[in-house]
């Protein structure tokens, strides 16, 4: 549809993969997510959720289709289930990497090397996608790109993961508008020119790796690790002005039950809060 404006989750874990039954219900996968934007399909992130996402979009290919795939950051959640993308395999496929520059290295070759010996058998003869690859500049100023469909992807740099800091992601057609901002820390709020990003956005994903008292435990704290809490996320969603926040990027010990508990946390700050489930399609309405 022309004026469909969806997204699916296909993984919502950080870290690393956590399947079984403790994680059934939202999901064990890592960091992955897909916009049809009116057919056009626009990934975040290439953790192992993009497997199934690429099984998804392999039987709607059509000849020439465009798929974007944009990367916060090379952090293994966020790539590693890149060589089992099926459009990659795919003749009929164009596949455009978005992803951030690495001062000093190349990001390609970090993203090409999943393909090659000793990680892979495949080799980049295996690859039958056109694939290219878009850098982008990890500056502080938002940048924003157009795509197909007068879809326009923006992103600023946030520093606070470890060790070369984030990108995050405004997506928009119209005046509709999703935020992405994963693996992010802010225990004192985002700075004003990271609010003034957000600002408005119809939903914002964050980071909520974990709990308050996890993250402050006294034995083991999580603080300078690069993630936020849920208190983090739904303050942030206060203070930005956005009119729904999404939980997400969840620490791989936490059960079903426990992200339940999240969620409710989360709701006495901000009401309009959701949790980011496997499978589960969003639709913005006009
Ligand atoms: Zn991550
Ligand atoms: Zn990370």
């Amino acid at each position: 549809m022309k004026s469909e404006f969806s997204l699916t989750f296909f993984g919502v874990r950080g870290s690393y993969p956590v399947p079984g039954k403790r994680t059934s219900r939202y999901g064990g996968n890592t960091s992955s997510l897909l916009f049809e934007i009116g057919g056009q399909p626009v990934i975040f992130d290439a953790g192992t959720g993009i497997i199934e996402s690429g099984r998804y979009l392999n039987r709607r290919l059509r000849p020439g289709q465009v798929i974007h795939i944009f990367l916060t950051h090379l952090h293994s959640d966020h790539i590693m289930g890149m060589p089992f993308f099926a459009p990659m395999f795919n003749p009929q496929a164009e596949i455009i990497i978005h992803c951030p520059e690495i001062p000093g290295s190349s990001s390609r070759q970090a993203l090409e090397a999943l393909f090659l010996p000793p990680y892979s058998p495949i080799t980049l003869q295996g690859i039958k996608a056109r694939l290219s690859f878009h850098l982008l500049a990890a500056g502080e100023a938002a940048d924003a790109i157009r795509l197909e469909n007068d879809i326009q992807v923006a992103h600023v740099l946030h520093n606070s993961h470890p060790r070369l800091g984030v990108l995050i992601y405004r997506i928009a057609q119209g005046d509709r508008s999703v935020v992405y901002a994963t693996d992010v820390e802010s225990p004192d709020g985002f700075d004003a020119r990271i609010g003034a990003f957000i600002a408005g956005a119809d939903l914002l994903i964050h980071d909520s790796q974990y709990l308050d008292r996890d993250y402050f435990s006294s034995d083991d704290p999580r603080i300078g690790y690069g993630h936020s809490t849920v208190s983090m996320a739904a303050r942030n969603a206060g203070q930005c002005g956005v009119k729904r926040l999404c939980l997400f990027h969840f620490d791989p010990r936490y059960s079903d039950p426990v992200l339940k508990g999240m969620l409710e946390q989360a709701r006495r700050k901000f009401k309009k809060t959701i949790l980011a489930q496997e499978s589960r399609k969003i639709k913005l309405r006009r």
